[in-house]
C-alpha cells in the first residue's frame, strides 16, 4: 500500500478507536501513525525496507510501551500503527515474526499497484474526508490552531518518504506516477491530501502570523 491510503486508514481507526476510548488524537498524529514503520525508508541501506518495522516482533512492544506511558492516547495511536500492517497484508505480504523467522511473510497479496490497492486507498481517502467533517477535523482549515500547523510533519514525510523511495530505486517518479491507470488514481489523490494538509498548514500559519503582526503593530 502507497503512504497515501497508510495515512488515510491510521487517521480512520485510530480516530474511531479515540473516539471509543473517549480520547481525541489530533489529527497529524492520527495521519502519521500509519506511515510510521515507513519511516525505515529513511535509514537506508542501514535498515533493510519493509522488514523490522512490518514485524509484530518489534510492533507489539511498541504498542505495549506507547500504551503503558500514554494510556488510551497511545493506544488509539497504536491503532494507526497497526493499521499499517494490515494494509500491506492485504495488497502484498509482511514478515510477521521476523527476524526470528526471516521467510514468515504472510499476506493475501492482492497486488500494488491493483485496482484492488487503488480502491482501498482511494475509499479510503474518501473516508477521511467525510469523517473529518463529520468530527469537526475540517474546521483546521478554517481557524488556527497547534494541530494544523503540525500537520507540516505528516506532511513533510509523505513527501520526503516517497522521494526517497523512488531515487532509492532509481524509479523516475513522474513517469512511473502516471505509467498505470491505478498508478494514477493513487498519484492524484497524494497530490489532493498533500494539498489538503498543506492548505491547512499554509492557513494557520498566515493567521498565526498575523495574529502576531498585529500584536507587534497595534
Ligand atoms: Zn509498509
Amino acid at each position: 500500500m502507497f503512504l497515501l491510503g497508510h495515512s488515510c486508514w491510521s487517521y480512520l481507526f485510530s480516530k474511531a478507536t479515540g473516539r471509543k476510548l473517549n480520547v481525541n488524537l489530533p489529527a497529524y498524529l492520527a495521519l502519521l501513525s500509519g506511515i510510521l514503520p515507513d519511516f525505515d525508508i529513511y535509514f537506508q541501506p542501514y535498515l533493510v525496507h519493509h522488514t523490522y518495522t512490518h514485524s509484530l516482533v518489534v510492533i507489539i512492544p511498541i504498542v505495549l510501551v506507547m500504551t503503558y506511558f500514554f494510556g488510551r492516547l497511545g493506544f488509539a495511536f497504536s491503532i494507526g500503527i497497526l493499521s499499517h500492517l494490515l494494509g500491506d497484508f492485504l495488497v502484498g505480504t509482511i514478515p510477521l515474526l521476523y527476524p526470528f523467522y526471516p521467510n514468515s511473510d504472510v499476506g493475501l497479496n492482492l497486488g500494488i499497484p491493483s485496482l484492488a490497492d487503488t480502491a482501498l486507498e482511494i475509499g479510503a481517502f474518501g473516508l477521511v474526508l467525510l469523517y473529518a467533517y463529520r468530527n469537526g477535523d475540517y474546521k483546521l482549515v478554517l481557524k488556527p490552531t497547534r494541530d494544523g500547523l503540525l500537520l507540516a510533519i505528516p506532511l513533510f514525510a509523505l513527501v520526503t518518504l516517497t522521494l526517497l523511495f523512488a531515487g532509492d530505486r532509481s524509479i523516475p517518479l513522474a513517469e512511473f506516477a502516471f505509467s498505470r491507470r491505478a498508478l494514477t488514481i493513487i498519484t492524484l489523490g497524494h497530490i489532493l491530501q498533500a494539498n489538503h494538509e498543506c492548505r491547512r498548514f499554509l492557513c494557520s500559519t498566515s493567521r498565526i502570523m498575523g495574529g502576531v503582526t498585529r500584536r507587534l503593530n497595534p
